[in-house]
């Protein structure tokens, strides 16, 4: 059997797959969450499916924040800390405060042997250039209260790695993200609404690209370094619509609504430092990720129950990817209205 890990926000986007990972390895796994108010608890749970069949999984339900963290990292070789309260777009100050500060604080008391925590791009704001050593310049309480949580890391002494992720997607991404919110739109026949001019550059990261990066970081990490994670292609958002309307199989409608604060311009990852110390470099094409990120929300959509019986079959979408580098998909999926927005 192999070391025992502890991973807060299992229940999560990042967590839940970094959990499936690390118990395919052999790991014995312990996941906390207290599946917060951001997003459905419904969608938590099923994020966490697959680690639940295995024996080598325990899921505590804790808030991070009530300071019971020593019970949980006794006995524990690494802890992969990823519990947040996420996203740049607004919210309350004290519940970022609470679950990004308060929290990282409660568990470097604890004292880990071994840390490796999520931090986020969204420290860079809107620096053209984004390398590790580049200054700091948050947009958003959000981003504000991650270079805390960094200073806080420091600040302890203890021999934990950071990483700074950049916009992850894939399967279980977060509904409140923008390929979730778009492909949901998509399915459900509805136009996407995009925030600004859709020129806004993302380096768009897949999350088993992520996941690797974390691993990467508890295996090699250096003690107290903290480490870009993104794609490695900066790309305009609209020219991922244009790779989801492939996707599709036609045009998609764009409605666009004004710019919010908080969202930077453009984020690019110099990943140059992770590549060199942590020997990674991601390995997805943003066409290959888009497209497993589509076919598992089929897939939802599919199994979802008809709860409304009276649903009129809206549109029938057919997916074919053609592109060499990407998973291919074939097949047919009826999408009833409201289907995918009951989840
Ligand atoms: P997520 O919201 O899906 O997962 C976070 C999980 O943490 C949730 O399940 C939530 O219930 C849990 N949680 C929050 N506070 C907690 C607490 N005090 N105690 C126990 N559990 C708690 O978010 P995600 O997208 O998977 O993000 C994971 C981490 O990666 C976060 O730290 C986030 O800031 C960081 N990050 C994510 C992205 C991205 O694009 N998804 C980008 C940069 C950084």
């Amino acid at each position: 059997m192999g070391e025992r890990t502890l991973v807060t926000g299992a229940a999560g986007f990042l967590g839940s797959h970094l959990c499936d990972r690390l118990l395919a390895d052999g790991h014995q796994v312990v996941g906390v969450d207290c599946f917060t108010d951001h997003y459905a608890r419904e969608l938590k749970e099923r994020n966490l499916e697959r680690a639940q069949q295995w024996d080598s999984f325990e899921l505590v339900e804790a808030d991070v924040a009530d300071g019971r963290a020593e019970a949980l990292v006794d006995g524990v070789e690494t802890v992969f800390h990823l519990a947040a309260e996420p996203g740049v777009r607004g919210g309350r100050l004290g519940t970022y405060l609470r679950r990004n500060v308060i929290a990282t604080q409660r568990l470097l008391e604890s004292k880990p042997r071994r840390l490796v925590y999520a931090s986020s791009s969204s420290v860079y704001g809107n620096a053209p250039h984004q390398s590790e050593e580049t200054p700091v310049a948050p947009l958003s309480p959000y981003a504000a209260t991650k270079v805390a949580m960094e200073r806080l890391v420091e600040s302890s002494g203890l021999p934990a790695v950071g990483l700074r992720f950049f916009t992850v997607y894939g399967p279980r991404q977060r509904p409140d993200m923008a390929f979730h919110r778009f492909i949901e739109r998509c399915l459900n026949g509805e136009p996407i609404a995009v925030i600004g001019d859709g020129r806004q550059v993302r380096d768009f990261t897949y999350v088993g690209d992520a996941v690797e990066a974390a691993l990467s970081a508890a295996a090699r990490g250096r003690a107290g370094a903290i480490y870009n994670v993104g794609g490695g292609h900066p790309v305009e958002v609209r020219d991922a619509i244009a790779l989801i309307a492939e996707l599709v199989g036609g045009p998609v409608a764009v409605e666009h609504t004004g710019m919010v604060a908080g969202e930077a311009r453009r984020t690019a990852c110099d990943g140059s430092l992770a590549a060199r110390e942590l020997g990674f470099t991601p390995q997805t094409s943003l066409g290959a990720g888009i497209a497993r990120q589509f076919e598992h929300m089929l897939e939802i959509t599919r199994a979802a129950p008809r709860r409304n019986q009276k649903a009129e079959r809206r549109s029938v979408v057919q997916v074919e990817v053609t592109d060499a580098s990407t998973t291919r998909i074939r097949g047919t999926a009826e999408i009833t209205s409201g289907a995918l927005a009951r989840r």
